[in-house]
């Protein structure tokens, strides 16, 4: 077992490498917190504010294309 303190990515709380199944993280919550920030940038879609205007159809194909 890796003995060697880490720092979780996340929340910055210090655990042993080895005692973590979700390292580099310190818990599976921190994981999918990361993972969700990863997701987000990937994929950009947009989930705040809703696209008013006549362009709003077309800007759904565009989208659509570039992930296939
Ligand atoms: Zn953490």
């Amino acid at each position: 077992m890796i003995k060697k303190k880490i720092q979780c990515l996340n929340c910055k709380t210090q655990f042993i490498y080895g005692e973590s199944p979700f390292r580099p993280f310190c818990s599976e919550r921190c994981k999918m917190i990361d993972l969700g920030h990863w997701l987000n940038e990937t994929y950009t879609i947009p989930l705040g504010p809703v696209i008013e205007g006549e362009d709003l159809d077309e800007f759904e194909d565009e989208s659509e294309s570039e992930y296939r």
